[in-house]
């Protein structure tokens, strides 16, 4: 009885601070960090990669903003096309940054390649640029955003292939002189976290790889998380390791030799100038928006958008690989009897035991042949024998019957007379 009046008493304790504007509050929420600052800086790129991060599902951009997720500081984002403030409101925080005035750790997110700005410079101009200098009256291109922000910047994120490795804008031809954030940086530049450009290629990458990416940093940041494991491109190990055709949801006709000839049909689209095999992506496994979609899930080939080499090393995206000619003659040539093989096991589990020894299947929705074919039965008994080598899990052996004898006896002796015996 005391225990039950206790439970009450906790259960009523428990509510009744919530009617106060209780807030509950995690034990993570103890960081002593409890807003970091994000500034977007947009160099030569085409937005696609914002589109893709207010995309994302896990986490979403207004999950980050907002602070709802428990022991993760709150961003603040700075952001020249989603911030709700413009002109000199809107690059106060900036000024701030680089003059050590903003009070509050920060972190970068740059998106789209740096232009070399001295080329524009001597005709007078920029290529890229973000608000005005106080003294000047001058647009402060974004190049010089990023040198003067990246030294103070608690870590620096890359994001889209124009950032990571140079990208489109970079390609051969190359006249902005274009480059990416570690070919801006260079290689002795560490952020306050002690960690080079953290790099997020795609063209645009999957939203859901820059927040987490952002969140997991943030978590370290805070102290609340390790620091995630990045390869030796700084790229987040977990999401480049594996190719986009070890996730591909067409890799098993790959394996069985089957490819489309033309858009539209289902089978591996290597030949249609596929790259997969080789590029490190995660978009088919994990979706572009909401786990949803993504190049092969919905017909398109893949053309390494996500590789330092992109474009150049990729093209003409028309064309098939020619490594394509080895690895798909191979496959060919070995898939039809691995074709085979797998057609035999797949009508064997859609038969049931009852149904085989009938030799025939009751299905009222279309007439379906109960006989096993002599050649299936001949490749099922060797199949079988492979099948349970090494096991004593041996159907219709003396041991089973055995067994079956047993449970029939209990059986015949009806269920009342069986649990008496009992
Ligand atoms: S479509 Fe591309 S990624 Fe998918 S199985 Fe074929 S080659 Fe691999
Ligand atoms: S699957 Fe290929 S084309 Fe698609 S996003 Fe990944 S790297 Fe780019």
């Amino acid at each position: 009885m005391s225990n039950e009046c206790e439970t009450k008493k906790t259960r009523v304790q428990a509510r009744l601070p919530r009617k106060q504007g209780y807030v509950p509050r995690f034990l993570l929420d103890e960081s002593p960090i409890t807003e970091v600052h994000a500034f977007w800086i947009a160099g030569m790129s085409c937005d696609g990669c914002s589109i893709a991060a207010v995309g994302a599902k896990h986490p979403t951009v207004e999950q980050l903003i907002t602070g709802t997720i428990p022991g993760l500081p709150k961003v603040i984002l700075h952001h020249p096309v989603l911030s709700v403030t413009a002109g000199a409101a809107f690059m106060k925080a900036f000024h701030a940054a680089k003059n050590g005035t903003l009070g509050a750790p920060y972190v970068i997110i740059q998106e789209g390649s740096i232009a070399d700005e001295d080329i524009a410079g001597k005709f007078g101009g920029y290529w890229s640029a973000m608000g005005a200098d106080p003294e000047t009256g001058q647009p402060i291109p974004t190049a010089h955003w990023m040198r003067d922000l990246a030294q103070g910047a608690a870590a620096v994120i890359a994001v889209g292939t124009c950032a990571t490795w140079g990208g489109i804008p970079a390609a051969a031809g190359n006249i902005t002189n274009a480059m990416s954030v570690m070919d801006y940086l260079g290689k002795d530049y560490l952020s306050g976290l002690g960690l080079p450009p953290i790099n997020i290629p795609g063209c645009a990458p999957t939203g859901d790889n820059i927040t987490e990416t952002v969140a997991s940093v943030l978590m370290f940041l805070a102290g609340v998380g390790p620091l995630p494991e990045f390869d030796e491109l700084g790229r987040p190990a977990w999401m480049f390791q594996s190719t986009v055709h070890q996730g591909c949801v067409r890799a098993g006709n790959y394996e069985e030799g089957k490819f489309a000839d033309q858009y539209g049909q289902k089978e591996c689209l290597v030949e249609l100038g596929c790259w997969g095999p080789v590029v490190q992506c995660n978009m088919v496994s994990r979706g572009a928006i909401g786990h949803n979609g993504g190049c092969m899930n919905t017909g398109g080939i893949c053309i390494g958008c996500t590789m330092p080499g992109f474009p150049d090393a990729f093209a003409p995206f028309y064309k098939k690989p020619p490594g394509t000619l080895v690895s798909s003659t191979i496959s060919r040539q070995t898939g039809s009897f691995v074709s085979y093989l797998r057609k035999f096991t797949q009508r064997k589990g859609n038969r049931t035991e009852r149904w085989q020894q009938d030799r025939e299947v009751p299905s009222g929705w279309a007439s379906v042949n109960g006989v096993t074919p002599a050649a299936d039965k001949f490749v099922g008994f060797f199949y079988d024998k492979l099948k349970r080598m090494g096991t004593e899990f041996t159907p219709g052996s003396a041991r089973q019957k055995e067994l079956q004898k047993s449970a029939s006896h209990y059986l015949a002796k009806g269920p009342q007379t069986a649990i008496a015996a009992e």
